[in-house]
């Protein structure tokens, strides 16, 4: 009992740390309370750790470096591994069909072609040379993206719907955001790449947690441990329910549960970003625009203090035009075939 409960207290925490992570970017009040939080550890911790502690930081999110990449490799290396070595085999002697074994592989490589092409693509710089055409692509709408504003780092034009990535010190056309996992921006040109690469992720994590769940499941039905009793600490004979399974499974299969609970975790998180990534796709938005369009917002918001005067800007998406053009320009974007036809 007591192993299930914090393995399940620490699935809720480790859910409950991303969805607060997400949510910290978009509310003010918990905006605060991180920043009330970091004050409370900096009378705790001495100041020499703290400025070790920005420095690491800054380099693995203010820096490009390959920290996460390997991080991913390493993390999906791992549990390729554990599928490879102990739930293949099982399977194969619990008489599962091959295609549906040998499917996480399939999604693997395909994963890893997409993976390499968001890593390795231009995201869409923007430079002297093809200032002009970025600034015919998109109009401005003069509320989050006005007309003859210069990038004071890059020296250029800022065409609509671009922004400065001060991690990789350029300007890219149809920012979306700076990817940590792809050590890349994520822009115009390879919005594409990135979305195949997740939903392939999203496919082989879920694929995964089938395969290892069914083959849990199928174990015990066949194995009969459901039916049977057991003596607790108070010498009661009780009946064997889904808590004492569980239990059950873990120390017989350890690393299998672990790998299961990590999979199903990962799944909910990859499918959630997933849904929320194609909704943006689907109506035209880049993470950006989403973020800041929120902003916009919550200026209008009573709460948030703003000249009294000002007229409230509301921001309005002007580049959706219907949900196949959209997509068709992340997918086919017509600034690459021109760059191509170029060379
Ligand atoms: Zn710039
Ligand atoms: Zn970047």
């Amino acid at each position: 009992m007591d192993f299930l409960v914090l393995f399940l207290l620490y699935l809720a925490l480790v859910l409950l740390g991303f969805v607060m992570i997400c949510l910290a970017s978009k509310t003010h009040y918990l905006q605060g309370l991180i920043s009330r939080g970091a004050q409370i550890f900096s009378y705790i911790i001495p100041e020499c750790l703290q400025r070790a502690m920005l420095r690491v930081l800054h380099y693995l999110f203010h820096t490009r470096n390959y920290t996460f990449v390997i991080l991913h490799l390493i993390l999906q290396g791992m549990v390729y591994t554990e599928y490879t070595w102990e739930i293949f085999g099982l399977c194969q002697q619990l008489e599962f069909s091959l295609y549906y074994l040998f499917l996480p592989y399939l999604l693997l490589i395909v994963n890893l072609v997409f993976f390499t092409l968001s890593c390795v693509t231009d995201p869409g710089t923007i430079t002297k040379a093809n200032e002009l055409l970025f600034l015919q692509v998109y109009e401005f709408d003069e509320v989050m993206f006005p007309k003859n504003v210069r990038c004071p780092t890059c020296d250029l034009r800022k065409p609509a719907r671009s922004k400065h990535c001060s991690v990789c010190n350029r300007c890219v056309h149809r920012f979306d955001h700076h990817c940590v996992w792809v050590n890349n921006c994520v822009g115009a040109w390879n919005t594409r790449y990135f979305l195949s690469y997740l939903l392939t992720l999203t496919a082989s994590a879920a694929t995964m947690a089938v395969v290892s769940t069914v083959f849990l499941v199928r174990l015990v039905v066949m194995s009969d441990v459901y039916l049977q009793t057991y003596v607790d600490d108070l010498g009661h004979l009780q009946v064997v329910d889904t808590v004492f399974l569980v239990q059950y499974l873990f120390l017989t299969f350890p690393r299998i549960v672990f790998l299961v609970g990590f999979v199903v975790v990962l799944s909910f998180l990859l499918g959630g970003y997933l849904c929320f990534s194609l909704y943006l796709a689907a109506i035209n938005q880049t993470t950006n625009e989403w973020h800041k369009g929120s902003r916009a917002w919550c200026q209008r918001c009573p709460h948030t203090a703003r000249p009294p005067a000002a007229e409230p800007q509301a921001y309005r998406n002007i580049h959706s035009h219907g949900l196949w053009s959209n997509l068709r320009e992340i997918f086919l974007p017509a600034t690459a075939r021109y760059e191509r036809k170029k060379k």
